[in-house]
C-alpha cells in the first residue's frame, strides 16, 4: 500500500500499518470527532445510556459550513471555508469558541463542539455546547483583513448565533479583539445593543473582569484539588507546560503565583526549552515578545515538544493542540499529573495507558472549562447589564470547578473508572437527562 492511499484510509475508523505486507499492526486513529466518539461510548456503556439517547449524542444536531470570500489589501478576493456546529442545545443555547487554523476541519470543529456540550454539563451551567472555525493562518493576515474576515463570519452565520440561540468566543488564535468585531458586526445586523452574543470581548464593550487568564485559572483550582487527594505539596512540584497561547503563558505565571511550584520546562510552534533552575514568566515574556518565540530564554536549554511532554517532572500541562499524547509516546511519561488545558491531546489509547501506569490525568472539558465558566458569567453581566468585581468572578469560579472537581474524582473512584470517563458519564447523564424532559426520547 502506498502513502496515498494509507492518506485515504485515514477516514476510517480501524487502520492498519503495512510497512512490508508481512506485518500488520493497527495504528491509532487520531480523526478527533472519532475520538469524541469512541469517548462517549466508553461513557454510555458505563453508565449503561439509554439507546435512542446514545443515537442522540452521536451527532451534532446542526452543522453550517460556509464560504467566506475575503477583499485582501492587494485588492484581490480570496475565499475562505467556514463552519458553525451546534452539537447539543438540551440545556441551553449553545456555546463554544470559534477558531482560526490552517488545519481546521469539519472533523475538529465537531469534536470541540462535543467537548464543549460535555464541558458545559460538567460544571453545571445552563448553556449546550457548540463550536466554530476558519481554514486560515492568521499570522498571514493583517489587520485590516482579518477584522473583514471576522465580520464577513458574522454575516455568513447569520441568525444562526445570538444570545438566546448560539454564544461564540475566542478559542486558538481568535482574540479579544476579533470578538469586538464580531459583536459590533452582529450590533449593525440586529439593529440594537447585544452585548450577549459573543464572549471574550475587551472589559471596554461589556468583556468580564477576570475573562482573559479564566482558561488557565480554573486549571488551577482542578490541579489544587486534585493535589489534595494525591498528597502532592504543589510548592515542591516541578511543571513542564506545552504551548504558550494563552493558557500555556498564564499557566506558567499562575502555577508559580498561586502554588510556588517550579516551571521547569515550555514549548511554543518553535521549540521548548528546559531550565532546571525553573523559568520566571515575567523574563519569558519579554523574551518571547522580543523575539517571537521561547527558545533561547537566557540560561535554558533547547528541548523538543516531544523531549518535553516526556520529562521526569510532577505536573504535565498540554496546553496546545490535540493529538500530543498518544499510543506512540504515553509510556514514556513520567509525569504523575497531567492537566489537560489543551482540548482533546490525549488520545484513548494514551489515556488506557495513563491508567494503567497510575498517572492522575485531569480531562480537557474539566480541566480547561475556566474559560467558558467565565464566559458564562460574561453573558449573565451582559443580559442583567449589572457588572462584578474581579475578586467576585473569581470566588464563583473558584466555586464551581471545585464542584466540579470533587464529583469527578469522587465518581472515578466509585465506579473504578478513569477521570475522563467518570467525567463523561456526569456530563452525559445531564444531557440526556434534559433530552428525556423535553421528550427528545
Ligand atoms: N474556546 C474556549 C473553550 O474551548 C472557550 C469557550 C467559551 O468561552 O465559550 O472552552
Amino acid at each position: 500500500m502506498n502513502k496515498l492511499n494509507i492518506a485515504h484510509e485515514m477516514t476510517a475508523s480501524l487502520k492498519w500499518r503495512d510497512e512490508n505486507m508481512q506485518q500488520q499492526k493497527p495504528i491509532e486513529d487520531l480523526d478527533p470527532f472519532d475520538i469524541a466518539v469512541r469517548q462517549l461510548e466508553k461513557a454510555a456503556k458505563v453508565i449503561h445510556l439509554d439507546s435512542q439517547a446514545l443515537e442522540l449524542l452521536r451527532e451534532p444536531q446542526q452543522i453550517l459550513q460556509f464560504r467566506i470570500p475575503v477583499r485582501m489589501d492587494s485588492g484581490e478576493t480570496k475565499v475562505f471555508t467556514g463552519f458553525r456546529v451546534h452539537y447539543n442545545a438540551a440545556r441551553g443555547p449553545v456555546k463554544g469558541g470559534i477558531r482560526f487554523h490552517p488545519e481546521e476541519s469539519l472533523s475538529t470543529v465537531k469534536a470541540l463542539a462535543a467537548w464543549m456540550t460535555w464541558k458545559t454539563a460538567i460544571v453545571n451551567i445552563p448553556l449546550g455546547g457548540a463550536k466554530g472555525g476558519v481554514i486560515c493562518d492568521p499570522k498571514k493576515l493583517s489587520s485590516g483583513e482579518l477584522e473583514r474576515l471576522s465580520r464577513a463570519y458574522v454575516r455568513a452565520v447569520g441568525e444562526f448565533i445570538g444570545p438566546e440561540v448560539d454564544i461564540p468566543a475566542p478559542d486558538v488564535y481568535t482574540t479579544p479583539q476579533i470578538m469586538a468585531w464580531m459583536m459590533d458586526e452582529y450590533e449593525n445586523i440586529a439593529r440594537k445593543s447585544s452585548p450577549g452574543v459573543i464572549t471574550g470581548k475587551p472589559i471596554e464593550i461589556g468583556g468580564s473582569l477576570g475573562r482573559g487568564d479564566a482558561t488557565a485559572r480554573g486549571g488551577m483550582y482542578v490541579l489544587r484539588e486534585a493535589a489534595k487527594r494525591k498528597g502532592m505539596d504543589l510548592s515542591k512540584a516541578t511543571v513542564a507546560i506545552q504551548g504558550f497561547g494563552n493558557a500555556g503563558q498564564f499557566a506558567v505565571k499562575l502555577v508559580q503565583e498561586l502554588f510556588g511550584s517550579k516551571v521547569v520546562a515550555v514549548s511554543d510552534t518553535s521549540g521548548g526549552i528546559y531550565s532546571e533552575k525553573g523559568i520566571n514568566f515575567q523574563d519569558l515574556l519579554a523574551h518571547k515578545k522580543k523575539t517571537g518565540s521561547v527558545v533561547g530564554f537566557p540560561g535554558s536549554k533547547k528541548i523538543t515538544n516531544e523531549e518535553l511532554l516526556e520529562l521526569k517532572v510532577d505536573v504535565l500541562i498540554p496546553s496546545a493542540i490535540e493529538n500530543q499524547l498518544t499510543e506512540d509516546n504515553a509510556s514514556k511519561v513520567r509525569a504523575k499529573v497531567i492537566l489537560e488545558l489543551a482540548n482533546g491531546p490525549t488520545t484513548p489509547e494514551a489515556d488506557e495507558i495513563f491508567h494503567k501506569n497510575g498517572i492522575l490525568l485531569l480531562p480537557d472539558f474539566l480541566a480547561n472549562s475556566g474559560g467558558v465558566t467565565v464566559s458564562y458569567f460574561e453573558w449573565t453581566q451582559n443580559v442583567s447589564g449589572y457588572y462584578w468585581t474581579e475578586e467576585e468572578v473569581y470566588n464563583k469560579l473558584d466555586q464551581k470547578l471545585t464542584e466540579a472537581t470533587k464529583q469527578v474524582l469522587d465518581s472515578s473512584e466509585k465506579l473504578k473508572v478513569d477521570p475522563r470517563t467518570a467525567a463523561y458519564t456526569i456530563s452525559v447523564k445531564r444531557v440526556a437527562d434534559a433530552m428525556k424532559l423535553r421528550g427528545w426520547y
